[in-house]
């Protein structure tokens, strides 16, 4: 019963001491393929480096958008060349995010959208999908992929109603769920899992981040993805064995990884 993990932080520092021994476990727990998306320009040669000696990891490459102070006006410019000479199957973790105060407002915002908007015209422009970071900014997020029609990828961490979810899946997207849909009080969330068709979910750890229930207060990893998957599938009402069949698929036609598993 192979999963994917669609979003994977395994290349921060979380990660720094035992990161072989956490390959380690996620593929003794049946993850059958990572994709681990970038944080900032300062991560994408280390986050080369790791793929390169691993055949189930994937790198997406692009400017996360809560690390603003970070990222410099020609970061943007840096991307589209890293990308003509760097695999990768996706451009992320791009979006907006208007929860941290900071950056959600003002000029700061303003910010958020040009890098946000100049690299969904990357990722057009090398013809990959996008991994999508959207906190309280979902209609913003669809929004900016409405006016690029033929622009898929993946919504990370999705929290938003029925209706934004179709908004999304008209766009071609896929929808990620992880942590936050194994505690029982997300109610919103989990009708919201029960209810997509098939083809709209892929399953994440977000991992050092978003520890699901069973692992609260501790560093998530890749190894506990099967219990998103065990927790989809009982909110669904079908077998976790359909639910990894689906999900991989989802994330294989979506990000067109090679057939891995
Ligand atoms: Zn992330």
């Amino acid at each position: 019963m192979p999963l994917i993990d669609t979003h994977v932080h395994l290349d921060v520092s979380e990660f720094a001491a035992d990161r072989d021994q956490a390959l380690a476990r996620a593929r003794a727990a049946g993850v059958a393929a990572q994709v681990v998306p970038a944080i900032t320009r300062a991560h994408w040669q280390g986050l080369a480096q790791l793929v390169a000696g691993h055949r189930d990891l994937f790198p997406a490459y692009g400017l996360h958008p809560v690390y603003l102070e970070s990222h410099a006006e020609a970061d943007v410019e840096a991307l589209d060349a890293w990308l003509a000479e760097h695999p990768a199957v996706a451009v992320g973790e791009i979006g907006l995010d208007g929860y941290v105060d900071d950056i959600a407002s003002g000029a700061a915002w303003e910010r958020q959208w040009r890098l946000f908007t100049a690299q969904l015209d990357v990722a057009l422009n090398h013809r990959l999908p996008v991994i999508i970071h959207a906190r309280r900014a979902l209609d913003h997020v669809l929004k900016a992929l409405r006016q690029r029609p033929g622009l898929t990828g993946i919504i990370h961490s999705f929290s938003g109603s029925r209706q934004q979810a179709d908004q999304a899946l008209g766009q071609g997207c896929c929808l990620g769920f992880g942590g936050p849909v194994t505690y029982p009080r997300a109610n919103r969330l989990r009708k919201l899992v029960a209810g997509l068709p098939d083809e709209a979910l892929v399953l994440e750890t977000d991992a050092p981040d978003q520890p699901s229930v069973h692992h609260r207060g501790e560093r998530n990893e890749p190894s506990f993805l099967p219990e998103i998957a065990a927790c989809v599938a009982e909110l669904r009402g079908v077998p976790v064995a359909k639910v990894a069949e689906q999900t991989a698929a989802n994330a294989r036609r979506i990000l067109a990884l090679p057939d891995v598993a």
